[in-house]
């Protein structure tokens, strides 16, 4: 399934999707984030699951436009390290 982890303000949406299906618990994205944005644990929507899969930690949820910010410059925007370092590409955002 598609968890998606963040709000939208006036500015705009601001949301970090995870496929689910697609994610192996790897925590090469937790790795990569330098901002600690990125967790790996038991999949909280799906409590039958005894797999784990990638989640945008708790205390970034509200906040995630200003963490994320520093890998998002307006222009020349690099990859972003936490989806360069998904390989079956399980993370997307919506900004
Ligand atoms: S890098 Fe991708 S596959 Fe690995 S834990 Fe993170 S989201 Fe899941
Ligand atoms: S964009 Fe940067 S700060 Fe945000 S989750 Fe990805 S690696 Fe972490």
């Amino acid at each position: 399934m598609k968890a998606n982890y963040g709000y939208k303000d006036g500015s705009g949406d601001y949301f970090i999707t995870i496929d689910t299906d697609k994610c192996n618990g790897c925590r090469e994205c937790v790795s990569a984030c330098p901002y600690g944005v990125m967790g790996v644990g038991p999949d909280e929507n799906d409590p039958f699951s005894d797999d784990e899969v990638a989640f945008v930690t708790e205390q970034e949820r509200k906040k995630i436009k200003y963490t994320c910010g520093p890998c998002k410059p307006m222009k020349n925007r690099p990859p972003l390290p936490c989806v360069a370092a998904c390989g079956p590409g399980a993370i997307s955002h919506s900004w």
